[in-house]
């Protein structure tokens, strides 16, 4: 009989077929939801039906987040401030962490601040540059403690706008894990509008390497591996708009109800919990890099690097050997 291969091919033949049988499934979705881009890629048998189950999720998050979608939980409280509302069991964790949230920052995270940046035409479209009447009177409406949970049930002060915009998405990416992991997954990667989350490591068993932003430019200024680890970024760059040559970025002062202006262009925070990280992220940012620094010598719970406007880049001691640094600084910070 005629011989159908050298026997010497036979090995390389056997372990191709094994390669390919072996060979981990993989699916990637891309969808716009919660004012973003998003990218999930996961691997394994039930990839693609865990990619459609996070994309529902994800979807149902946006409609009873939303500040601008008529309906929503959010916009529900806001419409009605100075009464109980009914919501969600789920809305009321995430306003209540906030709340925490705004307790452990000192009010640089502040979920009541919406009065003044829907005044800014942030979410809305509507920019514009309020006077300072304005904003002081809006201003009175921003005290976070006056958020009042009474079982399923929450009320606002009159006049009071809740936004849960600096959680949203963080909050989304931990949900995702969670249906990841339901479903067997143990691999994965998901850029939620530049906020980056891991499943465990790459199938071929090595790190996954995430660029940190250019906030000036494009491409990435550092690289960091991570394994199961969210990395999640704020900066001025994300949104903004331009009047008269000056630039209003979203994130705000609560303080002053202004936008931001301090000595930072982003803040990447590197930690186990997407939204944890989402509201470290924004409040470090509102901060700036003194304050942060005080802040975190407090806590140390999470990682973190941060860019600033005089072209330094700091990051924190813990993730010194995961990190690379793509781009030329005239100082490197390390916070020990
Ligand atoms: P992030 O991109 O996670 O930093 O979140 C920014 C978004 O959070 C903005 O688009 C606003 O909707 C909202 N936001 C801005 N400033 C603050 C603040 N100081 N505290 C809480 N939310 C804020
Ligand atoms: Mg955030």
């Amino acid at each position: 009989m005629k011989k159908l291969y050298k026997k010497s091919s036979l090995p390389f033949l056997c372990l191709a077929l094994i390669l390919t049988s072996c060979k981990v499934q993989k699916d990637v979705a891309s969808f716009e939801a919660m004012n973003t881009f998003m990218t999930v890629q996961t691997y394994g048998k039930k990839a693609s039906v865990t990619n459609e189950e996070i994309k529902e999720k994800i979807k149902d998050l946006e409609n009873h987040l939303s500040t601008t979608i008529k309906d929503s939980d959010i916009y529900r409280i806001n419409d009605n401030s100075g009464s109980y509302i009914d919501v969600k069991q789920e809305t009321i964790e995430l306003i209540d962490f906030a709340k925490s949230m705004a307790e452990k920052t000192d009010g640089a995270l502040n979920p009541a601040l919406y009065p003044v940046i829907k005044a800014w035409g942030f979410t809305t479209g509507n920019y514009r540059v309020p006077d300072d009447e304005e904003i002081k009177e809006l201003l009175s409406h921003t005290d976070y403690s006056k958020i009042l949970i009474q079982d399923e049930k929450i009320k606002i002060d009159e006049k009071m706008m809740i936004d849960l915009g600096a959680i949203g998405k963080g909050y989304a990416g931990d949900c995702a894990i969670e249906i990841m992991k339901k479903n067997g997954i143990s691999s994965a990667l998901m850029d939620l509008g530049g906020n980056v989350q891991a499943l465990g490591v790459k199938p071929d068993g090595s790190e996954w390497t995430i660029g940190i932003k250019d906030p000036l430019g494009k491409g990435a200024v550092a690289a960091i591996k991570i394994k199961d680890k969210a990395v999640i970024t704020s900066g001025g760059y994300e949104r903004y708009f331009t009047e008269n040559g000056k630039t209003y970025i979203h994130i705000f002062d609560g303080n002053s109800g202004y936008p931001v202006e301090n000595d930072l262009l982003s803040v990447s925070i590197v930690c186990n919990s997407g939204i944890y990280g989402d509201a470290l992220s924004t409040s470090l940012f509102v901060m700036g890099s003194e304050k942060a620094h005080e802040f975190w010598n407090k806590h140390k719970d999470f990682d973190a690097i941060l860019i600033t406007k005089d072209n330094k880049i700091i990051y924190t001691n813990n993730i010194g050997d995961k990190i690379s640094i793509l781009s030329t600084f005239d100082q490197i910070e390390i916070w020990k």
